[in-house]
């Protein structure tokens, strides 16, 4: 009787310990891998003060979290490439994609710009899982382009989106991108979307077409752009006809849920880098929340998946944000609560004023209350004064000393903006700084430490079991 218990006891013991073996031998299903564009360390601790801020009032702690920032896995990664410490977002995403360093500029190949990489979003097709591509800005800009092709220079975006149809991934969505996919529209007279539906894509290029799309189906969606059909509008300027990001990733999942195998998804906050060029700061923050309410959806799908591995970077710092600045010790992140509108909407604004020849003090003054700066100083109307009479410049080395290449009026407005709220951007590209990593669910411990960009992409092969090779 007692030997009976023994024995019983052992293979309890035996199975408990396989089946642990199992648990901690499993690859995760399912696969996100968030990537702010431009999101350094500052980027995510400006977002997280303006959530702890009141319009009027300034964080005086951080007891609310990003969600982004929550997650239970910290790292921190290097992000030079071939051509320099301050790499661009084709290498870096190369990197992250395929574990190689390359040049800037380069998608998918190695530094010869001709031998191609291999890449773990390939590598998880191959295995059964669906794949994933999303991005607010077109879905043929570098970051995401880096996930499904091969190419040496990231400006061809006409021969990017003929890669684009002949992956044989599943899910593609940005924001604009039309003008590569449009017969009407491309060089070559090509119709991409006529050869996408060949392929057996569904294609959506509105919000009601997108979010009506059946599950299991393959997609290609070009949702309607900002002015120049580049990226989704910034989420500031977005009207009823636009999505959000985490819109987006909850239908995506949806889609590529179909399959029991799991999915691989890449989902880029592409705009965040852009409005950090654009040292525009009240839209880099709106649009860091909206990445990470985007990362909410994918933590409330982990609940319920356990096998989710969940992975937040940056491909590389851009703006060289510095929260505070002289002899000051303060950052006021919530004056940026005022402003509504992008310095796209005020380029706009500038530029049709301008033609109707209505580009008058007053006009600008009315402008820059509209972007948010209420109760302009005597010396603040000054400095927009000379930024109209710089908008007649015509000399485009002149502008790009002055004013980094964008417009005057709109840097003028940031900048003020920022001497406001305390806080400097030491570049209108990006930087040198190390970008931090967060991960949460199966595999999240591998990312830890200090590593380089190349390593995220050889932890997740060996996490995922993907098979890449170096
Ligand atoms: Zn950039």
């Amino acid at each position: 009787m007692f030997r009976k218990l023994k024995i019983s006891v052992f293979i309890v013991l035996v199975l408990l310990a396989t089946a642990l073996a199992y648990a901690q031998d499993k690859a995760p299903r399912y696969i996100f891998m968030f990537i702010g564009d431009g999101m350094g360390v500052a980027q995510r601790q400006i977002a997280e003060l303006q959530l702890n801020s009141k319009p009027g009032v300034a964080a005086t702690h951080q007891a609310t979290r990003l969600k982004m920032n929550s997650l239970k896995i910290l790292g921190m990664n290097t992000t030079y490439d071939s051509t320099s410490i301050v790499p661009d977002s084709a290498s870096t995403a190369t990197s992250l994609a395929s574990g190689y360093k390359t040049l800037s500029g380069v998608i998918g190949l190695k530094e010869d710009k001709a031998t191609k990489v291999s890449l773990i979003s390939e590598h998880l097709k191959k295995n059964g899982l669906s794949i994933g591509i999303i991005s607010d800005v077109k879905i043929v800009h570098a970051t995401p382009a880096a996930f499904y092709s091969h190419i040496d220079s990231r400006n061809k975006y006409d021969e990017i989106a003929s890669q684009l149809i002949n992956s044989d991934f599943d899910l593609f969505v940005g924001g604009g991108g039309d003008q590569h996919f449009n017969p009407l529209k491309r060089k070559d007279g090509q119709d991409l979307y006529a050869e996408a539906k060949t392929k057996g894509f569904a294609v959506a290029t509105s919000r009601d077409q997108f979010l009506s799309l059946k599950n299991g189906t393959k997609v290609l969606a070009n949702l309607p752009g900002d002015v120049n059909s580049e990226a989704l509008p910034y989420v500031m300027d977005r009207t009823q006809g636009d999505l959000n990001l985490d819109e987006i990733v909850s239908k995506s999942i949806d889609l590529l849920s179909a399959n029991p195998k799991g999915f691989f998804m890449v989902v880029e906050g592409g705009k965040i880098d852009w409005a950090c060029h654009a040292n525009d700061t009240g839209a880099a923050i709106v649009n860091m929340l909206d990445l990470d309410k985007a990362i909410g959806v994918a933590l409330a799908f982990k609940e319920k998946n356990p096998d989710t591995l969940i992975i937040v970077t940056g491909d590389h710092e851009c703006g060289g944000l510095g929260l505070s600045m002289g002899n000051t010790y303060r950052v006021n992140p919530e004056l940026f609560f005022s402003q509504k509108i992008s310095h796209e909407i005020v380029d706009e604004r500038v530029k049709s004023l301008s033609e109707k020849k209505e580009l008058t003090h007053e006009a600008v003054f009315k402008l820059a209350e509209e972007f948010g700066l209420i109760s302009l100083s005597e010396a603040e109307k000054t400095a927009i004064v000379n930024s109209i009479a710089d908008e007649q410049l015509a000399d485009k080395n002149r502008i790009k000393t002055l004013y980094g290449g964008y417009r005057p009026v709109s840097m003028v407005f940031k900048r003020l903006f920022n001497t406001r709220a305390n806080l400097y951007w030491t570049s209108y590209s990006h930087t040198g700084i190390p970008v931090m990593l967060t991960a949460e669910g199966m595999g999240a411990e591998k990312f830890a430490g200090y590593i380089d960009n190349t390593d995220v992409c050889k932890i997740l092969s060996r996490v995922t079991r993907a098979g890449m090779k170096w």
